[in-house]
């Protein structure tokens, strides 16, 4: 069990709470309970699901490279109901209610706003990551374990490029990335469409079968599942009062093979070699 999550009920394992604080509900798998045990490096992953196979590495970009309490997701966030505001001429709190209803129809607000108005996608991505990272801090340590993971590392992102690249490289890990799949490469198909997937998959050649996707919302991780990829859920060490409370809706076992809150240390247990 990890040093601050725990399974809220042992008996069906149907909500994971932090803290004390219960963020469920979301249905893990046998092998996900296992999954806490590389929260100890001194001890290997899980030994009926390993990433001995994987070559490929598959990395969601905010919230999971970086924790909530860098501020950066909020203020994306506040970008876009600015731009809803401006676009519909509506006070923020209207806005707000816009924005919300938009990203639970359609996954994005960008894809709603493309669909239903017709704006120009990349006037609105450059305008939502116009954002200050000051806040953001290197994570040298999260570059290390990165960069001794064995094989390709990609980055899939429902922002922009820019705004990978932006933030990858305040935290020191850019160089270890051979290439970002933003929501332009995709067509503006946003994960969780299973579209957003198989044309990541295909530019970049990745076979699914050896590849592990990183996330931190676990709805992104079934189609991954469903594809073959291993998948492991990067969950927040302390509760994130930004996270939408569909978010943490159920996902049934078993599309998430791992749940970590601290992705360095499990990305160092993913790189041991095999005893
Ligand atoms: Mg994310």
């Amino acid at each position: 069990m990890s040093r601050q999550a725990s399974l809220g009920d042992p008996a069906n394992s149907s909500y994971i709470t932090f803290s004390g604080a219960t963020l469920g509900p979301i249905v893990v798998c046998k092998s996900a309970m296992n999954a806490f045990e590389p929260l100890d490096p001194a001890k290997p992953v899980s030994e009926t699901r390993t990433f001995a196979h994987v070559d490929v590495w598959v990395f969601d970009l905010d919230n999971t490279l970086y924790p909530h309490t860098s501020r950066i997701w909020p203020q994306i966030d506040e970008r876009i109901t600015l731009y809803i505001a401006d676009m519909f001429g509506l006070d923020g709190m209207s806005a707000k209610a816009l924005q919300k209803y938009f990203y639970y129809k359609y996954g994005t607000t960008l894809r709603a706003l493309i669909d239903e108005h017709g704006i120009d996608p990349h006037h609105f991505l450059d305008f939502a990551h116009d954002i200050d990272h000051t806040s953001l801090e290197a994570n040298l340590n999260l570059g290390t374990a990165i960069g001794s993971l064995p094989g390709r590392k990609l980055i899939l992102t429902n922002g922009s490029r820019k705004h990978a690249e932006n933030v990858a490289k305040k935290l020191g890990i850019l160089d270890h990335f051979e290439d970002v799949f933003d929501i332009a490469a995709a067509d503006f198909v946003p994960k969780p469409e299973r579209r957003a997937y198989e044309s990541f998959l295909d530019k970049h050649a990745v076979d699914p079968a050896r590849a592990a996707m990183f996330e931190d919302l676990a709805k992104n991780l079934i189609v991954p599942r469903e594809l073959g990829m291993m998948t492991t859920l990067v969950v927040p060490k302390t509760v994130d009062p930004f996270r939408e409370a569909f978010e943490q809706d159920a996902v049934p076992e078993p599309y998430i093979d791992f749940i970590t809150d601290d992705l360095t240390v499990f990305l160092k247990g993913c790189a041991k070699p095999k005893p």
